[in-house]
Order: C-alpha cells, then structure tokens, then sequence
C-alpha cells in the first residue's frame, strides 16, 4: 500500500493560475500554530479564540458578505445566495486537533504548533486532520468571490471545536441549523486520507479513491462476572477471573459474521471490470447472489476486514486478585465494538448475550454511538465531488466506501440528506501516518490541488 506514487495521479496543477497558493500555505501554517485541543472543561480559550480571529482577518471577500457566529468555540459561517429557494450547501471540518503523543516530542523534525514551513511541507498537528480542509474550503470560497463569482446558492460553513472528543459542538450547530429550519442539499466532510492501492480489492495496478457515504457506529460493552474472594485453596465451580476468561473466549470464537453492506457490494459492483484476481473475478460478476462468499474472503485480508464486518476488539480487564492465595472478587472486561452501517448496538447486545448465555455473566451497553445512515451515490453532490477528485486526480477509481472511525457528519443527518465524507487532499500513505501520530505534514502540493477540487466542487455546485 505504501508503494502508491500519489504525485503521479495528480493532473491539471495549471488550474486557477491566479489563486494565491503562497498566502494559502502561510495561513494554514498560522491556523496549525493555534494550539487548539480540546480538554473538556479545562480547554485552552485562547487558541480557539486565535483561530477565530485568523480566519476573520484572512478572508475579506466572505467576512464581507457572511454572518460569522461563534457558539461557544464553534464557528458558524454564512454566505448567502442570491436565490433563497436553493438548499444550500454544507461545509464541515473541525478545529481541534489532538495532542502530540507523550513520549514521541523528540521525534517531531518540526514542532507540533510550530507553523513551520519549508519548501515542501508546511508541517504540524492539524496540517492533515484537518484544518487543511477547514482553511482549505475558505480558501475556495474567497477566490470565488474575490474573482467577482456571486453564488446563487447560500454556502455554510460549520466547524465544531471537539470533534476529537466528545463531538458536542457539531451536536450544537446541528441543531441551531434545524432551528433555523435550513436543509442542506449536501453536505462535505472528513473522509478517508490517502488513495487506496486496488489489489486488496483484487483490482491489482488500479489505485482507489472514496467517497464515504456512511460511517461506522461505536459500541463498547461491559461485562461483569461476580465473585465472593475467599481462600484459594477451595475454588469449587471456578473463580470470577475465570468465568470471565470463558466468556471472552465464547465471544471471540463466535465473533459477528462477515456480510456486505449494500455500500461494499457497490464498491465491488463498481470495481468488477478491473479485478483481475480469481476467484474474486468471477464472483463479483453477480455479487449480489455471491455476497456471503466475496464477505468471507474480504474478511481474510486485512485492510478489507473492517469493511465487511463489525469488528470487536477485547481492551480492558478490571478486577483480578492481587496476591495468588485469594480468590478475586468482581471482575470486568469491555469489548469494544465497531458497528457496520445497519448493524445495531442493541443487535450486537443481543448477540453478545445469547453467546453467554449459562456463563452467569452480566453485559451492558458502557458507550454507543450508532452507525451512520447510509446515503445514495445518486444523492446530491456526489456525482459533482466524483468529478472534481476525477478532474485533478488521473487514472483513479472513485468508488463508495465508509469512515471506519467516527465524524461530526452524523451529526446532521436531520438536516442533509446527502452527507459525503471525503477529503480533497490526497497525500502520501507515508504522509497520512502523521495524523494522529508523529511529524503530521501536508505537502505544498497537496494543499494547492485539494483547493483547486474544492473551488471546482463549488463553481459547479453554487454558481
Ligand atoms: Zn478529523
């Protein structure tokens, strides 16, 4: 997957001569020096008040005709158009980021809030997740307008301030926007970072690029065996530990079966023609009368495995004895789930205790977020954003996919009906390590041609 020479595939860099790449690169270097993390009550003002400002002073052609609205740290921008009767469209990203790894400081070649620039990279937490997409969509926009374009349709801007952690300020914008009564046509958010080498979907020298039309729902389930202590030296019937270890043992030989999402059967309906690989080939001829085969194949592989199945992963054990002659008392495990579009936490819940059924052990839902609605690839905006990545990306797949992580996107479900998670930057795999993780850098050329998909995207979606 490494090997894919993203660079190759860019194509028509000479678009919109005129756009101020340099002053691009040196505002989104400013926007990356705003330490902006969230930490819940104990959250740092300052940076998100810095970011507000920054992105007030840097784009005169929008502040001149936007309401700008901070609710609480979030930021809601809107660019009227001028015909009402028009939905408009949504841009999302968000503005926290999340903190250097403790331990990893030293392995930063710039720091984290630096803003650094050099010839290639403009470097830093957020350069990539994602405030290249939150100044990236204002960059868009400002040279629409300061070119003299006056949008038909309104354009709004929604940037939750802790999506990293509780995703409470996209809740909160949502639901001003409902208020409101506004409805979007379609809306963009975070999606997947690089492009995909086809061969693990059997489609070996086509390079993948995805539009997620859904998202992976979040469950973690708590499960408790009760125990009463007492001398080691009678443990008739077992102890807690190890009515537990059995139960976790039950669930991952059980594990959710493998099955296609109607997402993944267009993503292989899409794909078909190019795999060459058997016996994939022949099966994706009719995938949906193969669907339980191409499932248990993909489930084989790992990079395909979270696509076709809600995954569980065993984290935590609580409890255990701490000297070996007593016996513990109650102990806990949580198993954390991730749930496919269509699949259910109390699905799983149930699931889970017909697979414990006669251990005495107790399960509860700990924590659930539920998996996206799964969106149309006939929906607003997506054939206009295929183009666009087709445009500036040659020699590319676009094909429909899902987020395995979590996004603010699901957060406006009630007022879009079409949500489309994909960023316009399309860095390096290599590159794409750094979010979340060490030296996050996004390479000048990568910037200046996501906005260039950003400014198509909106001159034949808003004009
Ligand atoms: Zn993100």
């Amino acid at each position: 997957m490494s090997g894919i020479n993203v660079y190759a595939h860019y194509k028509c860099e000479g678009d919109y001569p005129d756009l101020d790449y340099a002053g691009a690169a040196k505002r989104l270097a400013q926007a990356v020096s705003c330490k902006t993390i969230d930490r819940g009550e104990n959250t740092e003002q300052a940076p998100f008040d810095d970011l507000h400002a920054l992105v007030r002073s840097s784009y005169p052609h929008i502040m001149a005709s936007s309401a700008f609205e901070e609710v609480g740290r979030n930021l809601l921008i809107t660019c009227p158009g001028s015909d009402p009767v028009l939905p408009c469209v949504l841009l999302l990203a968000h503005q926290d980021v999340v903190p250097v790894v403790p331990g990893t400081e030293e392995e930063w070649l710039h720091g984290a809030f630096s803003g650094d620039m050099d010839e290639a990279h403009i470097w830093g937490r957020g350069t990539l997740d994602i405030k290249d997409m939150l100044m990236g969509e204002l960059e868009a926009l400002e040279y629409l307008l300061a070119r003299g374009e006056k949008p038909r349709r309104c354009v709004v801007f929604a940037f939750g301030a802790d999506e990293e952690t509780a995703s409470a300020g996209a809740t909160r914008l949502s639901a001003l926007l409902a208020e409101r009564g506004m409805h979007a046509a379609w809306l963009l958010d975070e999606g997947t970072t690089t492009m995909v080498d086809g061969a693990i979907w059997g489609a070996p020298g086509r390079v993948l690029t995805d539009i997620c039309i859904s998202q992976k729902g979040y469950l973690d389930l708590r499960l408790e065996a009760k125990g009463g202590g007492g001398h080691s030296s009678n443990p008739f019937g077992g102890t807690s530990l190890e009515r537990l270890c059995d139960g976790i043992s039950r669930l991952s030989k059980a594990r959710p079966a493998p099955e296609l999402t109607p997402i993944v059967r267009d993503t292989f309906r899409t794909l078909a023609p190019r795999i060459a690989e058997e016996p994939l080939r022949t099966l994706v001829k009719d995938v949906d009368a193969n669907a339980e085969k191409i499932a248990c194949l993909a489930a084989g592989r790992r990079e395909l495995y979270p696509f076709v199945a809600t995954t569980m992963a065993v984290d935590m054990l609580e409890g255990g004895s701490a000297t070996p002659n007593v016996m513990p008392g109650d102990v806990s495990a949580t198993v954390n789930f991730r749930l496919l579009p269509g699949t259910t936490a109390g699905d799983v819940l149930a699931w889970a205790e017909h697979a414990l059924l006669g251990t005495g052990i107790t399960v509860h839902v700990a924590h659930a977020t539920p998996a996206g609605r799964i969106d149309s690839t006939e929906g607003a905006g997506y054939a206009e954003v295929a183009e666009a990545l087709e445009h500036f990306y040659g020699g590319v797949e676009v094909v429909p996919s899902f987020v395995c992580g979590g996004t603010d996107a699901i957060r406006y479900e009630r007022i879009c009906d079409s949500i489309l998670r994909v960023i316009p930057f399309r860095p390096t795999p290599e590159e794409a390590t750094g979010v979340h993780g060490v030296n996050e850098r996004i390479s000048r050329q990568t910037y200046a041609q996501g906005i260039r998909v950003l400014v198509r995207l909106l001159e034949r979606t808003i004009l």
